[in-house]
């Protein structure tokens, strides 16, 4: 299971949200540095958007164990434009 690392436009702090945490009580799409916090529908959608990058994960290996030596396992991780701010 991967995890989120989100960065604070405000305040520079980064926090990172695991399968263990509660992704959907507030507290997960708020900064813990300065309590700023994300849009309720814009957190949604980050939660699809992340659901559906660990699907496609699974669905490598998936792709990966039904023919291992003639498919490589890959993985693909997501990382924003550092240029954004
Ligand atoms: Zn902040």
């Amino acid at each position: 299971m991967g995890y989120l690392k989100i960065k604070c436009g405000r305040c520079r702090g980064t926090w990172e949200i695991y399968n263990r945490d509660d992704w959907h009580n507030g507290n997960a799409q708020t900064c813990p540095h300065c309590f700023s916090s994300i849009d309720k529908k814009t957190w949604q959608d980050a939660l699809i958007a992340f659901s559906e990058m660990e699907d496609v994960n699974r669905q490598l290996i998936a792709d990966h164990n039904g023919y291992p030596d003639a498919y490589p396992l890959f993985r693909i991780d997501y990382r924003a434009d550092k240029g954004l701010y």
